[in-house]
């Protein structure tokens, strides 16, 4: 078995503020949620890579817009099974694993910015070479904060970030939009005394200077700044209660901190 080829990563521009996430060894790729065929078939020509699969975290349009450009016969394309998405020929859910070009990834249910969504863990990374384990989180979590609620519940949200932040806290986090600096500027607002904010904020400045992605992100870092991954922490409990929480619930403090984020 085994290829010694190098596995990179990569995130692909899309849209405004969209990545496209490829692994690819030097010669077969694969990229999580496209949602424009375009940066793909742009990556793959650049550097002489064949697409040989693609994984679907849910049925957004700027996930799977691009999937019917890039399908062919016998390309698989591995998507939630409980959405409703042309062209996926491999439905997943949680407990399923696959393994591509010898990196083992499992799939989680992690419901709630839809009802089906799914994401992908990778317990050994990219390989010997890249261990740190590796998530592509989709809509779930972002850096410094998470998605939007649409067809899923935020009871399902608040369960499906709390399962996620069990993960080893060295877990890359991919996720599929670029919002980190307005994420921070509210996580700020949540807790303006941590002072590890205001370090990661002028670290992610610097790269954005440079327009360079601020992802992926660590569990390590996420729990230190994203007020949705602190919903116990004093100073996020009193701030949320400011804002309209019920009581004290860890529940009821990520249902009021949402509500905010939504009008922040
Ligand atoms: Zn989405």
């Amino acid at each position: 078995m085994g290829s010694t080829l190098l596995m990179d990563l990569l995130a692909l521009p899309a849209f405004t503020d969209n990545y496209i996430w490829m692994l690819h060894n030097g010669r077969e790729a694969l990229v999580i949620d496209p949602g424009d065929a375009a940066p793909v078939q742009q990556a793959l020509s650049d550097a002489g890579l064949t697409l040989s699969a693609i994984l679907v975290t849910h049925h957004h349009m700027d996930h799977v817009g691009g999937l019917a450009a890039l399908q062919r016969e016998g390309l698989p394309v591995y998507g939630p099974r409980h959405e409703d998405i042309a062209g996926i020929t491999h439905p997943l859910g949680e407990g399923d694993t696959l393994t591509w070009r010898g990196l083992d990834m499992q799939v989680l249910d992690v419901p709630g910015h839809t009802r089906g969504h799914i994401a992908y863990f990778l317990p050994d990374g990219l390989g010997s070479l890249d261990p740190d384990p590796l998530l592509f989180a989709g809509d779930t979590l972002f850096s410094a904060g998470c998605g939007r609620v649409f067809d899923g519940t935020i009871e399902q949200l608040y369960d499906s970030l709390s399962k996620l932040s069990r993960l080893p806290d060295a877990t890359r986090i991919c996720c599929t939009h670029e919002y980190t600096l307005g994420n921070l500027r509210f996580a700020q607002a949540v807790e303006p005394h941590n002072p590890a904010l205001v370090s990661h904020t002028a670290h992610c400045e610097a790269l954005r200077a440079q327009s360079l992605p601020t992802l992926p992100s660590t569990l390590r870092v996420e729990k230190g700044i994203n007020p949705f991954l602190r919903c116990t922490q004093s100073d996020v409990v009193a701030s949320a209660l400011q804002h309209g929480a019920e009581d004290a619930r860890p529940q009821a403090i990520f249902a009021a901190l949402r509500q905010w984020k939504n009008r922040f």
